[in-house]
């Protein structure tokens, strides 16, 4: 198989696409994260070799939201092992990241860790072992950068708080069915902090290494995961990482991935490259519009995905 050329794809793809930014609907049910400027635009792809390839505006910090819900899910993951999936299940789940319908269907077992509901559940196994839960996310993700841990913003966590009436109800229905130890207000204010963690793309394209590496640390070395463990992840993130699109999403991209509505999007290319591309336009699944089109365009440029 030919090497890739990273570099020369980045440049590639983030020059094709820069006509389009500002293409989508920046993610405004949360206040704090409608003063982004719709034009920004970057991407960072991290090799196995450690070298790091950017273009545009790939070194700026945004609103990681859902993205975070991978690296918490590691933590959970190594609290609990085995007995997590009986708390959260593995399935895509078809309706919306915070639909409720579906919870009280399933008796308050949400369907994915990746949906709002699963994503409570896991902050719920942390906050039982952490006085404050975020940090330890921050921690790992610090770590897997070799960085100090990054900040999360405070105005973005307390503007999310403020509007949580969707995730406070999830939280209330799984706590009536006993999915939850911690309470609510406990569950959503760490919830809500973790969501509102900052990192630019070229960071979390480093910290995705992990995955890509069969969950040896981004520099090498040190293996923080088992390999099967990061075999599975990836399996998640591919079937349930990208909304309710993560069938289309597979479909035109190909990779593992976990999107955010900061409108950040991460990529594994197991064995190759994490990539990572912010645009805070998002289309109608929550997606970031050109974030996705930019992972299309790699795959297809490159011939690599999963498939
Ligand atoms: N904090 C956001 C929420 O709970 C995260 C959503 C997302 O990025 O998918 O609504």
């Amino acid at each position: 198989m030919r090497p890739l050329n990273l570099a020369a794809l980045v440049e590639r793809v983030h020059a094709e696409l820069l006509a389009q930014r500002g293409r989508g609907r920046v993610a405004d049910y949360i206040p704090a994260l409608a003063t982004v400027d719709p034009m920004r635009f970057g991407i960072a792809a991290a090799g196995l070799d450690g070298r790091l390839h950017c273009a545009g505006d790939a070194h700026q910090r945004f609103s990681i939201q859902s993205i975070s819900k991978l690296f918490a899910l590691i933590l959970a993951l190594q609290m609990e092992g085995r007995a997590l999936w009986r708390r959260v299940g593995r399935e895509p789940s078809g309706t919306a990241f915070n639909s409720l319908v579906q919870l009280e269907h399933e008796a308050g077992v949400p369907r994915n860790p990746f949906i709002n509901a699963g994503a409570l559940v896991v902050v719920d196994v942390l906050c039982a072992r952490h006085a404050v839960p975020q940090n330890a996310v921050q921690e790992l993700l610090g770590r897997l950068i070799d960085s100090p841990p990054p900040r999360h913003d405070a105005a973005v966590a307390r503007s999310e708080r403020e509007h949580a009436h969707r995730n406070a109800a999830m939280a209330h229905l799984m706590k009536s069915f006993g999915n939850l130890r911690c309470p609510v207000d406990q569950v959503l204010d760490a919830y809500c902090r973790q969501c509102a963690i900052e990192m630019s793309c070229t960071e979390l394209a480093r910290a995705a290494l992990l995955l890509a590496g069969h969950g040896l640390h981004p520099s090498g070395g040190e293996r923080l995961l088992p390999g099967s463990l990061a075999k599975r992840l990836n399996a998640l993130l591919l079937t349930c990482g990208t909304y309710d699109a993560a069938g289309d999403f597979a479909f035109r991209v190909g990779l593992p991935a976990k999107s955010g509505v900061g409108g950040g999007i991460v990529a594994v290319l197991p064995g190759e490259c994490a990539l990572c591309v912010w645009s805070p336009g998002l289309d109608e699944a929550g997606n970031s519009l050109l974030g996705t089109l930019a992972l299309e365009r790699f795959t297809t440029l490159s011939g690599r995905s999963v498939f």
